[in-house]
Order: structure tokens, then C-alpha cells, then sequence
């Protein structure tokens, strides 16, 4: 009889020797963690993708609950020379959260959430869902500044180790110029809680070395001026990925810049274990429109009015995400496509605006206001609307590009191919990749 394989030739299981190491860790693990441990092929491999195209199959996999157990984790992966990755929920798109080391997945024990008087404050565990905080929020018209268009499912923790964004965060609503208070387990198992002075003071007095360490490099960046305006202009546009550079020339207090370069890093520096962010307006009344232009440069140039010299606003348009062509391609079967399909040509990028206000009144200013800045660029169509259910649908269009881009639109033609006459085929790109062509474009 055959033998079934369950996996692919491509996604190899880890060395031998790795694979004796992750099973030593787990019996150093027994007995100090309360969550599962497994170092079987079918439970590894099933804990051996995220949400992007690669794969590795971790040598163990734990579920940690407690600080208590994530020193246990480090200390015993340390002891057999492996590396370890943090998994939140998995929905990392460059492969942050799949090792060949020790997998250690947040269990249940960091669901802390604790929304602070007046709600300008929430406190978060690393495994609270992002749309679950918001959820808390709402009543306050309140919500955290990160909001990941995966934000129904992926949680605080990989929201800080990523610096993720979204499409109204833009460069200042990020965890970095959100947060107000850290608390992290660092490799060594000391932790640290930004938001206490007796813990702060401990740690300047056991950690001497390390912080004079990141005040010379601090120092050194601010000796260059070029090296500061290059860091100063890097931050100004997205940028989310690794290390937050930006605090070595923002901070001066060494403890500061630590604190500040865990958002980021990717689980390399050590775990967090809590976070405190300074909450921003969620606005009731909302007003959305998918906005039609000729070409992508006439867009660009409303963008960048809109964007208000990068200035982040909270009234008037909060969002506005461009999209070019060939991801529209990939949606113009949907139904809220269906209005913008006559003002499409061959070349039309659309932009997704939001416009927000605290009453119905500044509401339509507001957008009346935007209606003209877009007609004045060439805008095709301009139809706002606060119509909650047809937001919601433009919204998840949006969120759904990284799916859309990997199929074909099921119907027989894409317009711009259907006006010619020509078969359907779909863009070259789109063909192999997701669609990364939804940019944020809210600078
Ligand atoms: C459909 C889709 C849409 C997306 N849209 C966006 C978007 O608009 N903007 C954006 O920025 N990203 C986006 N992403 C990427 C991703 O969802 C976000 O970065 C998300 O915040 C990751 O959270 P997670 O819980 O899945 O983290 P994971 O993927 O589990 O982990 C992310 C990183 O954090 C580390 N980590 C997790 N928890 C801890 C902890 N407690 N301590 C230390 N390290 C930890 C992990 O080791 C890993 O390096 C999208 C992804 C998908 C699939």
C-alpha cells in the first residue's frame, strides 16, 4: 500500500539535529508550562505557515501563557541553541512568524483589557484581536490608532512587532506615536515596564552597560546629519519595516529609545507582554466614496492635497487609499462595483476616501469640501455616501485585495478588455502574486 505524505517536498521538515533540539526543549518545558507542547510531525506542521507564501516547519511548538513561562521558553531554547518566534495570530505577510526553531504561540492568558477613565487610554494584552479592542471602544467613540486592514483577526501583540498601519493610521497614529506605556520580557528574562518608575529604575541599575550602549549610538546617529534627515525622511513616508530606527534620533533618554525600538522588531528583542495606547477619535458620522480619476497622476495630485503635507487629520477626509487599475480588475464583478464601471478606462486608478466628523453638520461641510478638491483634480465621479452597509462594502473590497489578486475575476471579461472586444485575460501580474497594488497612500 501506498504511504499518504501530508508534506510537500517544498516545505522540508527541520535538520536532525534541530529536531533533537526541539524535543530536548520540550522536556526542559515539562512541568513549567501549562499550555501544550508538541514536537509531532502533523502538529509542526500544521504550526508551519502565516499568512505569507513561506514555510517552516518549527522544531516544537509551545503555548505560553504567563512572563513566568516565556522565560522558561527563552531559557530552554537558549540552553539548546535555538531560535525563537513569537506567533500572535499568523497573519504576517513576509514570514515573521514561521521558524525552524521554537514556535512559541500566545495562548489565552494575555487577553487583558482594561479601558482607563474617559477612555483616552486602553491597556492590552498581545493576544487581544484588534477589532475586539475597538469593539470596547466604540461606545466612547473612541479607538487604537493601528487599524491593519486584518484587524478582525490579527492581535496586539504582532500589531507592535510589526509597527503595523492601516489605511487611516497613516505615519502618526502607529503604535510607535500611540503608545503611551510598554511592558516587556527582554532575552535575558528581565522585564521592564516603561509605565514604572521603580521598574524603570531597577532596570537603568541592572542594565548600566546596555543603555550607555544605546546612548553612544545615539550620539553617533546625531553626529551625522545626513544619516538624521535620512532617518527624519524615512519616517515621514510608511515606513513599518524592522527596528524603529526613528527613536535613536527621537529620544534622548536611552530607556526611551529601547522601549521604542521593541516596536518593530519582530519578536528579536523580546516579548511583550503589555501595552498601554493613548486612544484617538472615532468619529460617528462618516461619509465614503470610491473615487474614479482619469489617470494615476491626477490622483496623486488630490492625494497629496488631501493629505494635508502629511499632517494627520481627525475631521474632514481621514482616509484616502489608492488603488490602481489592476487591482480594480480584479473586483469589477462585485456588486458596489458595479456604479464605477462606466468611469473606468484602461488607466484609472480609483481612491477610497473616507470623510469623518463628530456631528452631521461638519459632516456635510466637510465633504462638501472634499467634493471640490477632487472635482478641481479631474475626479470622474464623486459620490459620498453615509450609507453604512455600502461603506462597509467598499471597506472590505479593500481589505480583500491580498485575496483578490490571486484569482482571476470570475467573469468572462474585465471591463477595460470587454470594451475592446478582446477574451478576458487577466493582468500578466496577477496571474502569480497577490495584489500588493492597493497602496496606503494617507502620507
Ligand atoms: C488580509 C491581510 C491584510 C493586512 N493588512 C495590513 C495592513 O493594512 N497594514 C499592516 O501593517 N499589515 C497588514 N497585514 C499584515 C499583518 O496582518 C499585520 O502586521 C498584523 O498586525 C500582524 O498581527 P498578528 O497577530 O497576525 O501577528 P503575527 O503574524 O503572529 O506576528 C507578527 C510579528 O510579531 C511577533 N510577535 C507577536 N506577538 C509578539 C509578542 N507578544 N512579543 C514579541 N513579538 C511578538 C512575531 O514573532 C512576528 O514577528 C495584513 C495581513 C493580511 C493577511
Amino acid at each position: 500500500m501506498q504511504q499518504a505524505t501530508i508534506v510537500p517536498d517544498s516545505v522540508q521538515p527541520p535538520a536532525p539535529d534541530r529536531q533533537a533540539a526541539g524535543e530536548r526543549v520540550a522536556a526542559r518545558l515539562k512541568g513549567q508550562v501549562r499550555g501544550r507542547i508538541h514536537t509531532d510531525p502533523l502538529m509542526t506542521y500544521a504550526w508551519s505557515g502565516d499568512a505569507s507564501s513561506y514555510r517552516l516547519i518549527p522544531a516544537v511548538v509551545v503555548f505560553i501563557n504567563t512572563e513566568d513561562e516565556v522565560r522558561a521558553v527563552m531559557a530552554a531554547a537558549r540552553a539548546e541553541g535555538l531560535p525563537i518566534t513569537f506567533r500572535a495570530a499568523g497573519t504576517s505577510l513576509s514570514g515573521q512568524a514561521v521558524t525552524d526553531g521554537v514556535l512559541a504561540v500566545l495562548g489565552d492568558g494575555w487577553r487583558k483589557l482594561d479601558i482607563h477613565p474617559g477612555a483616552e487610554q486602553i491597556t492590552l494584552g498581545p493576544a487581544i484581536i484588534v477589532a475586539n479592542a475597538n469593539r470596547a471602544l466604540k461606545p466612547f467613540d473612541r479607538k487604537i490608532g493601528p487599524d491593519p486592514a486584518s484587524q478582525a483577526t490579527c492581535k496586539i501583540g504582532g500589531v507592535v512587532n510589526n509597527n503595523s498601519s492601516g489605511m487611516c493610521c497613516g505615519v502618526t497614529q502607529n503604535t510607535y506615536h500611540t503608545m503611551a506605556r510598554l511592558r516587556i520580557v527582554l532575552t535575558d528574562g528581565t522585564m521592564l515596564d516603561s509605565g514604572d518608575e521603580q521598574s524603570r529604575e531597577a532596570f537603568r541599575a541592572s542594565h548600566a552597560a546596555m543603555l550607555e550602549g544605546l546612548h553612544q549610538l545615539h550620539h553617533e546617529v546625531m553626529a551625522d546629519p545626513d544619516l538624521v534627515a535620512l532617518i527624519r525622511h524615512k519616517y515621514r513616508i510608511k515606513n513599518t519595516v524592522g527596528y524603529s530606527l526613528n527613536a535613536l534620533v527621537d529620544y534622548h533618554d536611552p530607556l526611551d529609545i529601547l522601549i521604542h525600538l521593541m516596536v518593530g522588531s519582530e519578536g528579536t528583542l523580546g516579548f511583550v507582554s503589555e501595552v498601554t495606547y493613548n486612544t484617538v477619535p472615532e468619529h460617528p458620522f462618516k461619509s465614503t466614496a470610491l473615487v474614479p480619476f482619469p489617470d494615476p497622476q491626477s490622483a496623486g495630485r488630490a492625494i497629496i492635497e488631501m493629505a494635508n503635507g502629511g499632517l494627520q487629520v481627525t475631521t474632514g477626509v481621514t482616509a484616502a487609499e489608492y488603488i490602481e487599475r489592476r487591482a480594480l480588475a480584479t473586483v469589477e464583478h462585485l456588486p458596489p462595483m458595479a456604479p464605477l464601471l462606466p468611469w473606468l478606462s484602461e488607466n484609472s486608478p480609483a481612491v477610497l476616501i473616507d470623510v469623518t466628523a463628530p456631528d452631521a453638520t461638519t459632516l456635510e461641510a466637510e465633504v462638501a469640501k472634499a467634493v471640490e478638491l477632487l472635482t478641481r483634480h479631474g475626479a470622474t465621479k464623486v459620490d459620498f455616501s453615509t450609507d453604512e452597509a455600502r461603506s462597509h462594502a467598499l471597506w472590505d473590497i479593500r481589505k480583500g485585495f491580498f485575496a483578490s489578486g490571486w484569482r482571476r475575476p470570475p467573469q468572462g471579461q474585465h471591463h477595460a478588455d470587454r470594451r475592446r472586444g478582446r477574451p478576458h485575460r487577466a493582468p500578466g501580474r496577477f496571474r502569480r502574486r497577490p495584489a500588493r497594488h492597493a497602496r496606503r497612500a494617507w502620507l
